[in-house]
């Protein structure tokens, strides 16, 4: 490829809007043009990008037995209803909307299950055409409360998203592991370093699911990593081994009930009783459960040191979203002002459910529903009744960890992938069943795999620049070389120049030419910005030395190459780039 014949834009300022690196660095190359809020085109370099890594993708999945298949965007209200899935997409209003001329209602496709399902229901009726596994690289889109970040959180995206169909628990858990180890490889030979962390399925589902992370500080994404590594999981998931609090084991004392004249929160009530520490006390956290039909009050108690995790929660009560209840709801439910609600004396139309943190307390501290109150020593079982308990807390950075107690420490990470364990929560919802061996129907046994196939181009933008630019690996630069004659004008080393480009060519590189006639340093400029892991120089040395420069991008070093050892030093450069990506 000719650069004087490619779509090269180059900016010298980041974009008002950017505040990653890998948003203001894909825009100054042109790599990426926004349109609207979280709306871009993908220019030509960036598409030569993308289709590298969703080759890398297609041969890895292909590699285990997946199918490449395309499924409709456009995918009806009907269908989204059978699998209960319509009110869930409505509630966190995530799925885009649109009708045709006929009224009928249509979701953009955020994800495809449900599409993906019909289809194999439909097509296939024995375990003899088990297990299945089928994948689309196509366009997704999520109505994003914040769009941001250039590609990483976007209106519209490139997902390879997969779904395995199997007979048996059994096999689910082979096909998802096999998932595991491609996903590994995928991000591997992508050049993006990534880790596999626990995480929590929302939407989607199901019982099991693993994130993919690439480390950076830019990510999203918060997660607790034991020292030493055994445990990584994102913290919407986490757990941890948490201190007891000093009160289990005390002999219970008799119950007090104290004034608390607007004494409401944790640091309030440890200055008003200074001998109640916050792991003394608990709090009681009120919101409401939202369905589509319905809003149910819940009161969460937590020890006063710790936190509600709302995705845990949110999982506990099933809802489809949660709300924290107003001031109005608080008084009209509890009787009492915000800040003194607590088990004791406690609404029936609450559903009560406490985190393990409350378990082994002893003379605690809590709200009693009555405004300017509170009660101390109070112990769980004696003083009101034992609730259900779970793990609904957020674990911290320090605590021990859950698997082998050294402490967690938090990382900042994007998420490029994403495996789940569904089970079969779409196939029997959706009545999506197959004859097994005993003539008997039984729903399919399914898991989805998601990559963000354009956040993992940004995430490798994000994991690799330096202060010049953009480095991208060499499996999915647009471009593995460049030859940049830095003087156009000398038709000895335009000459020059045109026969390396056509001889690394021949030799199977991805090469490019920059024939651009810009002056050398806006064109140096360029070639750093933009990123290629290697740039041949054609300048002075040239004609006086009889050699070239070699830039390795990647590794920030330039060699000075004589001429005829150039073409075979850039393949052995490349070949050792590619493979030092290879998988073992
Ligand atoms: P996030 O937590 O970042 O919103 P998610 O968990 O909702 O993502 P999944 O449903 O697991 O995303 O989708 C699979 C993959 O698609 C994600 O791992 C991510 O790489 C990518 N992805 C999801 N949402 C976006 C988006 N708005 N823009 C770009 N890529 C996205
Ligand atoms: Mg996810």
């Amino acid at each position: 490829m000719r650069a004087s014949q490619l779509h090269i834009v180059t900016y010298r300022n980041d974009p008002a809007d950017a505040e990653v690196t890998s948003h203001k660095l894909m825009a100054r190359a042109g790599y990426i043009h926004k349109i609207s809020a979280g709306l871009y085109v993908y220019g030509p370099l960036l598409w030569r990008t993308l289709r590298k890594i969703s080759e890398i993708v297609r041969q890895e999945l292909d590699g285990i037995g997946g199918q490449e298949v395309q499924l409709p965007i456009l995918q009806d209200q009907a269908l989204w209803e059978r699998s209960g899935r319509w009110p869930v997409y409505q509630a966190s209003r995530t799925m885009l909307t649109t009708k045709d001329r006929k009224d009928v209602v249509y979701g953009l496709a955020p994800t495809a299950e449900e599409v993906v399902t019909e289809y194999v229901a439909a097509t296939t009726k024995s375990y003899k055409q088990l297990p299945l596994s089928l994948y689309q690289i196509h366009t997704k889109f999520r109505d994003e409360i914040r769009p941001r970040f250039g590609l990483m959180r976007v209106k519209e995206f490139i997902m390879k998203d997969a779904y395995s169909f199997d007979a048996d628990e059994a096999g689910l858990d082979a096909r998802y592991e096999a998932f595991r180890q491609a996903y590994v490889r995928i991000f591997q030979r992508a050049g993006v370093e990534a880790f596999g962390v626990d995480a929590d399925p929302g939407d989607i589902g199901g019982s099991g699911s693993m994130e993919f992370m690439v480390a950076a500080e830019a990510g999203e994404d918060a997660i607790l990593i034991e020292e030493g590594g055994e445990y990584a999981a994102n913290v919407e998931k986490a757990t941890s081994r948490l201190v007891p609090s000093p009160s289990a084991g005390e002999d219970e004392r008799p119950l007090r009930i104290e004034d608390t004249p607007g004494i409401k929160t944790v640091e309030q009530l440890h200055g008003f009783f200074p001998a109640v520490t916050p792991d003394r006390m608990v709090k009681t956290v009120l919101v409401k459960a939202i369905w589509a039909e319905k809003e149910v009050p819940w009161a969460v108690l937590i020890r006063g040191d710790q936190e509600v995790n709302e995705v845990k929660l949110k999982n506990h009560t099933g809802g489809l979203a949660l709300r924290m209840l107003t001031d109005a709801e608080i008084v009209e439910l509890t009787g009492a002002e915000p800040g003194f609600a607590g088990p004791i004396g406690l609404s029936a139309a609450f559903s009560i459910v406490a985190d393990h943190s409350v378990r082994e307390m002893k003379n605690l501290l809590c709200g009693v529903n009555q405004t300017d109150k509170h009660a101390l020593d109070v112990n769980p079982g004696r003083d009101f009744p034992l609730p259900r308990f779970a793990d609904l807390r957020t674990a911290r950075a320090g605590e021990p960890g859950p698997r082998t107690g050294a402490p967690l420490v938090v990382k900042r990470g994007i998420e490029v992938g994403h495996i789940f364990k569904l089970g079969t929560k779409y196939s029997a919802a959706m009545g999506a069943v197959f004859t097994d061996e005993g003539g008997r129907p039984k729903p399919f046994v399914m898991g989805c795999y998601g990559i963000g196939v354009s956040r993992v181009a940004a995430s490798a933008v994000e994991q690799h620049a330096d202060g010049m630019g953009i480095r991208w690996p060499v499996a999915i630069a647009p471009f593995e070389v460049a030859v940049a004659n830095l003087t156009p004008k000398d038709e000895d080393l335009a000459a020059a120049a045109e026969g390396f480009y056509a001889a690394l060519k021949a030799a199977g590189l991805d090469a490019l030419i920059d024939d651009r006639p810009l002056a050398a340093g806006a064109k140096m400029k360029d070639m750093e910005l933009l990123g290629f892991p290697f740039t041949v120089v054609v300048g002075r040395g040239y004609k006086a030395e009889g050699t070239v420069e070699l830039r390795d991008r990647f590794a920030q070093t330039t060699e000075s190459v004589q001429i005829d050892a150039l073409v075979a030093t850039v393949v052995e450069r490349v070949t050792a780039a590619r493979r030092g990506l290879l998988p073992a």
